[in-house]
């Protein structure tokens, strides 16, 4: 099972997590087919998400997270809730291009330039949106750009998806360190300097996992934990009121056009069959 952990350093000025998430970008591999780079641009933000959805209050509160970039792989969205199911797509999951300067995978490339939107839903509040340029396109940076320019929240952190030569996952997650307030300049130095040993994160937790980095590297500190998974909330009933949403007349176009209506859900890949007498009940309409 997936895991976050999270603890207090320097007397409480810096909050810390350790992200494992290669089940979760392992799931997104087997259901949308990305390429080692779609891999690592969709696990880099769904891990990123996770950690800020750790963050809601109250069951029922989830985020989204959309990626709007130039870049090869075009639009990135995830959805998180407060019980750290999330899901998430790449417009294109096929995306590929050549590593870069530093013999890594282009994620820059693949997220290319343009918008960052975090919107957050809090039972019956409005939603809370924010957005901010992609700074960076490698997304650590872009999240750590986020929390600091639209959350004043001083924020240093690292991901990383690491795929074998058979495309599968086999270390992703991150780390995280954000200054709260009382926090003074010399400790937030510090944290970043910590941060900074784990450029490679995605290797640490395939060594030692989330596990062995906490009980290694943070010995003796106290950790929360909890789990997170890959989990599409997708169902019939959303599917079905999605569905009567069009409207008799359109709903009737598809059907005599397309002999069925077929919806495939874009997180999970499940597929919506509709014929005509399934289209009836939903409609309430009465074959007398
Ligand atoms: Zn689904």
């Amino acid at each position: 099972m997936d895991k976050i952990y999270k603890t207090l350093l320097f007397d409480g000025k810096i909050s810390l997590a350790i992200l494992e998430t290669t089940e979760i970008v392992n799931q997104a591999i087997k259901y949308h087919k990305l390429t080692p780079l779609t891999a690592a641009a969709l696990g880099r933000t769904m891990t990123a998400s996770l950690f800020m959805a750790s963050n809601l209050k109250n069951e029922g509160d989830k985020l989204s997270v959309t990626i709007s970039g130039d870049g090869k792989g075009g639009q990135i969205i995830v959805s998180v809730d407060s019980k750290l199911r999330v899901r998430g797509y790449i417009d294109n999951p096929t995306a590929n291009l050549p590593l870069n300067e530093l013999g890594k995978l282009d994620v820059r490339g693949c997220v290319g330039k343009g918008r960052m939107t975090i919107v957050r839903n809090m039972g019956l509040k409005e939603p809370y949106s924010g957005s901010c340029e992609i700074v960076s396109g490698e997304i650590a940076e872009d999240f750590a750009y986020y929390y600091t320019i639209s959350e004043q929240e001083p924020t240093a952190m690292a991901l990383g998806v690491l795929v074998d030569g058979e495309g599968k996952c086999i270390g992703a997650g991150g780390i995280v360190m954000q200054a709260l307030p009382g926090c003074d300049d010399e400790t937030a130095i510090e944290a970043q300097k910590i941060i900074m040993k784990y450029g490679d994160i995605s290797t640490h937790i395939k060594n030692r996992g989330a596990n062995g980095i906490k009980n290694e590297d943070f010995k003796g500190l106290y950790f929360t934990e909890r789990d997170a998974k890959y989990e599409c909330i997708c169902s019939q009933d959303y599917i079905d009121s999605m569905i009567i949403s069009l409207g008799k007349e359109e709903i009737y176009d598809i059907l005599n056009e397309q002999g069925e209506i077929l919806v495939e859900c874009q997180y999970c890949d499940k597929k919506y069959r509709y014929l005509e007498k399934d289209v009836k009940v939903l409609l309430g309409e009465n074959d007398g």
